[in-house]
């Protein structure tokens, strides 16, 4: 497959980098992608993250700047914050946050001091790094405990999250994670949190896609602030956003400017507001609804063929596989599908005896191949191939890797990704 040259001025400008671009962009189109954290975004907020807004700085809030020249910024921020208010039920809304770390690392720097103690779910477990653990300033400059899943069924162990809040009384509890594959019950942990006289932080950086298209509860009704990401399943730009009721408004907006960051992104908010704009559209719900539908069909073929899920199963765009019956390390399978061209990422499974940079098992999820228009009708082919490359890996078979990525990038030029140039 070759795709048709495109971005001229680039080409003209930088061969260099413009044929990087065009290798990625192959690489993008050719592969079965399925690491669950990633998408491809429509043409129309690739080419909002590309506009001039990019140009302008605006320190501060709308109607209230530390630069002059606002006019059309203004209107920008605020329509994004709007569309978010609306996609999600929120009362308030802060778009600013560069990225989903420095979102989190904002709600810590509004509602914590250094040294309090906080309570995510551990890494290997299923959460994020910013959830207080050890590694990442969160866990360096607060005091992280962290709870996890059961062994027996890998669902969230709420009579261990109950007993270590009562014990530790966490400022904060962050819920939601990175490896997450059931419904998160944050009316549970809300409780929790009452309790305790926590702030409840919902974290829905994998799921806000989701939320917004009314395939898993939302956390608004629970949560004191929602932290997201809206890269994931929201398929917008690389950006972050904060929500929160009314009365955290100004601690949050104060934590992000001039707490954490400087001057917003502006092409990136604009992009948000593309991409919240597609979200709130009817078209969004029926793909949201097809990521799950996705998830659960490839779940049970990947049982079908013997792989180990952890938690049995999905109930979102999610599956942790447990590789330990196949035999085959989890970095070891990766990069034999890379090969393949299907691209995951290896990951900790709960109670992993390996250890987190050569783990157990792997992640896979929809979002990606969901955007291109796959359906239930192709996770046979899909559980197959990962079948046949999780063997070729354990039996170290190039040949059989090479066959499937020929298979796999003639099912990927039938269906064609969004905003990718088409050839
Ligand atoms: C992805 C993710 C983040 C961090 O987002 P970055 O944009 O990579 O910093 C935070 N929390 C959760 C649960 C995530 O999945």
């Amino acid at each position: 497959m070759s795709l048709p040259l495109s971005h001229p001025a680039l080409l003209a400008a930088d061969p260099e980098l413009a044929s990087l671009v065009g290798s990625e962009e192959l690489l993008q189109s050719e592969t079965l992608r399925l690491i669950p954290s990633e998408n491809y975004v429509s043409a129309a907020v690739l080419e909002a993250s590309g506009t001039v807004l990019q140009n302008k700085y605006s320190e501060g809030y709308a109607g209230r700047r530390y630069y002059e020249g606002q006019q059309v910024i203004d209107q920008v921020e605020t329509l994004a914050i709007n569309r978010a208010k609306a996609v999600f039920g929120a009362e308030h809304a802060n778009v600013q946050p560069y990225s989903g770390s420095p979102a989190n690392l904002a709600v810590y720097l509004a509602f914590a001091r250094p040294g309090d103690t906080v309570m995510g779910m551990s890494l290997p477990m299923g959460g994020h790094l910013t959830h207080g653990w050890g590694v990442s300033a969160t866990g360096a400059w607060f005091r992280g405990v962290q709870y996890g899943v059961r062994q027996d069924t890998g669902a969230i162990d709420f009579d261990q999250v109950r007993q270590l809040a009562r014990k530790e009384r966490p400022k904060l509890i962050f819920c939601g994670g990175t490896a997450v594959p059931r419904t998160i019950d944050f009316a549970a942990f809300a409780e929790i949190a009452r309790e305790v006289d926590a702030v409840l932080v919902a974290d829905i950086a994998h799921i806000a896609g989701l939320i917004a298209g009314g395939v898993h509860p939302s956390p608004v009704p629970y949560a004191d602030v929602i932290s997201t990401t809206t890269h994931k399943t929201l398929r917008g730009p690389r950006g972050a956003m904060l929500m929160s009721r009314e009365t955290h408004a100004k601690a949050l907006d104060k934590a992000v400017f001039p707490g954490l960051q400087g001057g917003p992104h502006n092409q990136t908010t604009a992009a948000i507001a593309v991409a919240l704009h597609e979200a709130a559209q009817p078209a969004f719900r029926d793909y949201a609804r097809a990521v799950v539908a996705n998830a659960k069909a490839l779940a049970e073929e990947l049982l079908a063929r013997g792989f180990d899920l952890v938690s049995g199963g999905t109930d979102n765009h999610l599956i942790l596989m447990d590789l330990t019956p196949k035999e085959v390390p989890g970095k070891v399978a990766a990069k034999a599908l890379d090969q393949a061209g299907i691209v995951v990422n290896y990951n900790t499974v709960p109670y992993d005896p390996r250890k987190p940079f050569d783990p157990s098992g792997i992640r896979i999820g929809t979002p990606s191949l969901t955007s291109r228009g796959l359906s239930t009708g192709h996770m046979p082919a899909v559980a197959d191939w990962i079948d046949r490359g999780v063997t070729a890996a354990k039996g170290g078979d190039e040949g059989a890797l090479i066959k499937i990525r020929a298979e796999v990038s003639e099912l990927m030029a039938a269906y064609p990704a969004p905003g990718l140039p088409t050839g």
